[in-house]
């Protein structure tokens, strides 16, 4: 530990016994270390840009205040996203023999470090997986990537198992996608062979699984995961989870679970911006076995535009452009990629279309509820007569669409990530506490959803 960090150890045990545990566990905990020092500022990665914002709100100056106390010369703190960190760690790759596609504990080989491009969107969750692999159960335990589907969790968890292999081929990894555990926990069950379970679950040295979410409803599969869970930790074997959302937001998994979720370090995978979208299409033409390397930009730049919000979307657009111009012998442009595209873009609009007109809907619903115009609902105007209902239907188009923070944001006059990740995060709250508020919400769904039968 350097300097920097034991100051920041007092500091942390200090806030814990000055704030409630719910807080300290969920914005400070996972701060584990410092980052770097720079011109009288200590610099600490946040996981998200609302964590920051939080921090920078409510307790900069009381940690601002004790790094004075607990320190002679002057200093303060600084938290930033990992994006706004310029990228200086170069990664050691080591040699790996990609003959062999898949490898032990159902790890698929062509997952790797060095082939996930990295980017904004990415590049926090990216560096902690990175850690994570090279020093398994030392840095952050479990370690519990989020995204929505398509960005990369898989790829992400599966390289940090590659990786661990790639140091020690004697290290045992396995991977396993939550319906697999339910369904060994299911046999277990019938065949009562307690012993061939835990030979494969708790001989191991790394725990990869995948897709948590799909846990949610099965008890006693949740109840004998939670004694794995614990087996595993305490013998400080590495855990690593992927999931649709963040714990607390889990649906139907129990909090006895989600709470240990929560102790190690939750990252976060967001969808990339175009110019990383671009990059990762140069990447792939790079990698496929085909004869064509070259793709002029404005080609890339169509393909990028038209797939936003899913990489394994636009890898397929990639794959689909080329063999549409090798078989027919066509050149790249942008109107042969179009034609190549067509099947996939038609659906795709029609699909937007027509979550378009659900979101608009709910929009209406939700101002007609309240009983004031559209324009207020998405306008700037501060007054709680608009922010109410404005917050009430962010929350309910996160909860249907799922669609990224960012997307809710431009539906409602441009708003970023963590001004709608706050709103949800609010609504999900006072929904617990405040009768009234979930009738109100109860109510304007059911006009939703009767809309919608029509
Ligand atoms: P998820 O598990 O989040 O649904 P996957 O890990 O299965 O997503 O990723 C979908 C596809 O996109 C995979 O083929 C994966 O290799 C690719 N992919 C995702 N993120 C990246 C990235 N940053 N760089 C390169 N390929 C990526
Ligand atoms: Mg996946």
């Amino acid at each position: 530990m350097n300097t920097y960090d034991v100051l920041w150890q007092r500091i942390l045990a200090e806030l814990e016994t000055t704030f409630s545990e719910d807080i300290f566990q969920e914005v400070f905990e996972p701060l584990k270390s410092t980052h770097k020092y720079a011109n009288d500022h200590v610099y600490v990665i946040v996981p998200s840009e609302f964590i920051k914002n939080r921090i920078n709100r409510l307790y900069l100056g009381k940690i601002n205040t004790l790094a004075q106390k607990f320190n002679q010369a002057p200093i303060r703190f600084k938290f930033v996203t990992a994006s706004e960190m310029i990228p200086e760690e170069t990664l050691i790759s080591p040699e790996r023999n990609l003959s062999l596609k898949y490898r032990p504990g159902n790890l698929n080989a062509t997952y790797t470090f060095d082939n996930f491009v990295v980017g904004k969107s990415n590049m926090f969750a990216f560096r902690m997986a990175m850690k994570v692999a090279d020093q398994p159960g030392a840095v952050a335990n479990p370690l519990y990537i989020f995204g929505d589907v398509g960005l990369g969790k898989t790829h992400l968890m599966q390289a940090i198992g590659n990786y661990i292999l790639d140091q020690d081929i004697n290290k045992k990894v396995l991977y396993v996608k939550a319906d697999g555990f339910i369904e060994d926990f299911a046999n277990l069950l019938k065949k009562e062979r307690m012993e061939d379970f835990n030979a494969k679950y708790r001989e191991i040295d790394v725990l990869l699984v995948d897709d948590i979410q799909i846990m949610g409803g099965a008890t006693k599969t949740q109840m004998e995961f939670f004694k794995l869970f614990d087996y595993l930790y305490q013998a400080n074997k590495q855990i690593v989870i992927t999931s649709d959302k963040p714990a607390s937001e889990l649906k139907n998994i129990m909090t006895r679970l989600t709470s240990r979720f929560e102790v190690g370090l939750t990252v976060d995978i967001q969808v990339p911006d175009l110019e990383h979208r671009i990059e990762i299409l140069k990447r792939k033409l790079a990698s496929e076995s085909s004869d064509i390397h070259d793709i002029p930009n404005n080609v890339l730049e169509f393909i990028a535009s038209s797939f936003v919000t899913n990489i394994r979307e636009l890898e397929g657009a990639l794959k689909r452009v080329l063999f549409y111009c090798l078989t027919n012998n066509l050149d790249m442009t942008v109107e042969t990629v179009n034609e190549a595209l067509e099947p996939l873009l038609k659906t795709k609009r029609k699909s937007d279309s027509l979550n378009e007109n659900n979101y608009d809907r709910i929009q209406s619903i939700v101002s007609d509820f309240y009983g004031i115009t559209l324009d207020d609902l998405v306008g700037k105007k501060r007054h709680s007569k608009y922010i109410l209902p404005r917050h009430i239907a962010m929350y309910i188009i996160k909860l249907r669409y799922n669609i990224p923070y960012k997307t809710i944001g431009s539906l409602f006059g441009d708003r970023d990530h963590s001004t709608v990740l706050a709103a949800c995060e609010k609504i999900d709250n006072d929904l617990k506490q405040d009768a009234a508020l979930k009738i109100a919400v109860d109510t304007i769904i059911k006009k939703i959803d009767a809309f919608n039968r029509k």
